[in-house]
């Protein structure tokens, strides 16, 4: 097992892993900016190392100064959260070629799932079924990309393989926009990412996002942990989740699970990560893999019972999974609310002095935070302040838990996006669940 695992993120993340290494009995260091001095878990944590200035590049963006603080540490491995470095496949190999452990896949796992060329590719050798495409990239010859889309049906999407968050991706409703539209996004894509090349996918015009969470040990073990419905977003960021997904069946949960769990087998997945589909007219089409721990987690913890980043943590100290496949049993239903230091008209973002704090409690709810009374939240870092996570027996008792706490709940000083959260829960067509990853922005009336 390990003994010192350097945290090198912030907020509510850091907690949870500082929590997860306490029940373990791993001490930790928390590797924090000078903005971030009076973070909990900085507070909490048995060693502390300040990395850098407040801005995320001087500091958790800083891979010299984290890996010096596991050196004079002494720590053995590194946990990168999500966000800042989880996903830099350069950083992981440092990490390791530094003589640490790296809590998360191996470096050449997390390059190829970094191309989705290369991702696809290898979803298809394990069975996974993905969106009908172009089969590989794009080359220079027109008729060739003309013939493509014909044959997979407007409208499709022109995407760069490097691309991600959302930027790189853009729809052709039909044919004569095509190769303009091929020509100016490989511009952009060789600008923005260093790799022009693109590919074609078919455009899926109401799907839900269902996304599958899996663990991976390095003993050849393998399991999936059910899905997720991600479906209610804003400008492709998740606002709430909720598992298991309204309406999947477990023959469906089944089927796929076991395909994210081979796809793990076939490329020597280590530690935690998700498959995340598009789900449409009863069908999964895999768009990406997220080769680290998610914010939406807890609600698969809900479900479970297994502590996703306890296993993380066991697994990068080697050990094989804590769980065969039959020992998962779903029961129940989960949801979590982002909380933003936000506006709730404007979005915008809305950092500031907590003067007051109030957690709910009482049965099934669940608060991820690193808020106390006396906390500023500083203007450097993502919005997310605090996850809201309810479990019941049934959907309808976990959404009437969350209007409960999301009535409890108090946070003075700063402006939240929780009446927002209020106003969903009581939303019919939110209730009957099920809903695309259009209907928030459509119910927000964006
Ligand atoms: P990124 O790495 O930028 O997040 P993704 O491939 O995950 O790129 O796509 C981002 C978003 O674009 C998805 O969450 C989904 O909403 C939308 N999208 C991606 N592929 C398709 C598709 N084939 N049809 C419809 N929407 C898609």
């Amino acid at each position: 097992m390990l003994e010192k695992v350097v945290i090198a993120n912030r907020g509510e993340i850091a907690l949870r892993i500082l929590r997860a290494c306490r029940e373990l009995g791993v001490k930790t260091v928390a590797a924090h900016s000078e903005a971030d001095r009076d973070l909990k878990h900085v507070r909490l944590a048995d060693e502390s190392v300040c990395i850098g200035p407040a801005a995320s590049a001087a500091s958790y963006l800083n891979v010299p100064a984290i890996i010096s603080a596991a050196e004079v540490c002494g720590a053995q491995a590194i946990h990168p959260g999500y966000g800042f470095l989880a996903e830099n496949a350069d950083f992981a190999e440092r990490v390791e070629h530094s003589g640490f452990i790296f809590v998360g896949p191996r470096p050449e796992t997390i390059r190829l799932m970094g191309d989705k060329i290369a991702a696809i590719e290898a979803m298809k050798e394990a069975d996974v079924p993905t969106v009908p495409g172009s089969d590989g990239p794009l080359t220079h010859d027109d008729q060739r990309t003309l013939k493509l889309a014909r044959e997979i049906g407007y409208p499709v999407l022109v995407k760069a393989a490097g691309g991600g968050g959302g930027r790189g991706i853009r729809v052709v409703n039909s044919e004569p926009a095509l190769l303009s539209t091929v020509s100016l996004t490989r511009t952009e894509a060789g600008a923005a990412f260093g790799n022009d090349t693109l590919y074609l996918e078919k455009f899926l015009e109401n799907p839900r996002h269902i996304e599958f969470q899996v663990l991976a040990d390095t003993h050849g073990n393998a399991i999936h942990l059910g899905e997720r419905d991600c479906s209610m977003q804003r400008r492709h960021q998740k606002v709430i989740e909720e598992a298991p997904g309204p309406g999947i069946t477990e023959e469906q949960r089944r089927r796929i699970g076991e395909r994210c769990a081979e796809a793990c087998r076939q490329i020597g997945y280590r530690g935690a990560g998700t498959f995340e589909f598009l789900f449409q007219d009863g069908e999964f089409y895999f768009i990406e893999m997220n080769t680290r721990v998610q914010v939406e987690h807890p609600i698969t913890e809900m479900i479970t019972s297994v502590d996703i980043v306890k296993e993380q943590l066991t697994i990068a100290g080697g050990e094989p999974l804590g769980y065969a496949q039959d020992d998962i049993q779903i029961r129940g239903h989960a949801l979590e609310c982002r909380i933003n230091a936000e506006d709730p008209q404007t979005f915008l973002p809305c950092p500031g002095d907590i003067t007051q704090l109030h957690t709910p409690g009482g049965p099934g709810v669940r608060i991820d935070t690193h808020l106390y009374s006396g906390y500023r939240v500083p203007p450097y870092y993502d919005s997310l302040i605090c996850k809201m996570i309810t479990h019941g027996e049934t959907r309808a008792v976990a959404i009437a838990r969350m209007r409960t706490a999301l009535a409890e709940m108090v946070i003075d000083g700063i402006k939240t996006n929780i009446s927002m959260h209020a106003e969903i829960m009581e939303d019919p067509k939110f209730q009957t669940g099920g809903m695309n990853i259009h209907y928030l922005e459509s119910k927000l009336g964006l």
